[in-house]
């Protein structure tokens, strides 16, 4: 192995491009290698709790995302069917106080987007699709769907959940389906912000299991 370890990142995901941002700043040799050509601003709503804040600090993006983001006063979980409160967990002021860190909703988007400034261009490499990762011992050989072969000491995959290191260490696993539904519906801020749609800030309602 080099003196310094050539770090390869496979995906710049929220993952990714926080691991590899934080090696960067401890002198690592980092190159992250994302299948998407570029990004746009996809998603929509995601939580962040102050475990990840003091990360993002780290990064140097906290008080950025503060500003961004929404401070919900609490977490609401409510029946899915009645409405009835089944649980409160303060955020906010609480959050800070408690665990020393802000707890935000926020955009993906726009999250994923800082963490993107955060990296030099010249440590990623974009529409890199990784296809094959072989443990040669005094390297690790990354084959990419483009025909290019790169090489590192060392290989985080970052790759999400369809994740092809994943497959390449532990072979083929089919998502299981776990009898759980998610609905989700994106408002417009403005019909938000004038009261027109009454609810609480940050709730989630119990799920229903199929059986
Ligand atoms: C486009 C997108 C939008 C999302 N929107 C939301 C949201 O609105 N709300 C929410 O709660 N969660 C959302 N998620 C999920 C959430 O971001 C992730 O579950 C969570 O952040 C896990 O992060 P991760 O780094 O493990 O993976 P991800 O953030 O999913 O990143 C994985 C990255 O790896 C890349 N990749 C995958 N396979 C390869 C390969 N073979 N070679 C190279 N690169 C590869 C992907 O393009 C992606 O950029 C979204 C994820 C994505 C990718």
């Amino acid at each position: 192995m080099s003196k310094t370890p050539r770090i390869a990142v496979i995906g710049a995901g929220l993952g990714g491009a926080s691991a590899a941002a934080l090696l960067l700043q401890d002198g690592f040799d980092v190159r992250v290698y994302e299948q998407a050509p570029s990004f746009a601003r996809l998603g929509a709503g995601i939580h962040v709790g102050p475990n990840v804040m003091k990360i993002m600090r780290r990064i140097g993006i906290e008080d950025v995302m503060n500003a961004q983001g929404s401070h919900p006063e609490c977490w609401y979980s409510r029946h899915w069917e009645t409405g009835d409160v089944l649980a409160r967990i303060p955020l906010g002021a609480h959050a800070v106080k408690e665990y020393g860190a802000s707890y935000l909703t926020v955009h993906r988007g726009d999250f994923h987007a800082l963490l993107m400034k955060a990296l030099p261009s010249s440590a990623v490499a974009f529409g890199k699709f990784l296809t094959r990762i072989e443990d040669l011992g005094h390297v690790v050989r990354m084959e990419f769907a483009d025909g290019s072969v790169e090489e590192a000491d060392l290989v985080i995959g970052a790759d999400g959940v369809n994740s092809r290191i994943r497959e390449e260490l532990l072979g083929h696993e089919p998502p299981k389906y776990a009898g759980y539904l998610a609905h989700r519906a994106v408002f417009p801020t403005p019909a938000v912000k004038a009261g027109m749609l009454p609810f609480d800030a940050c709730v989630n309602g119990g799920a229903k299991t199929a059986t």
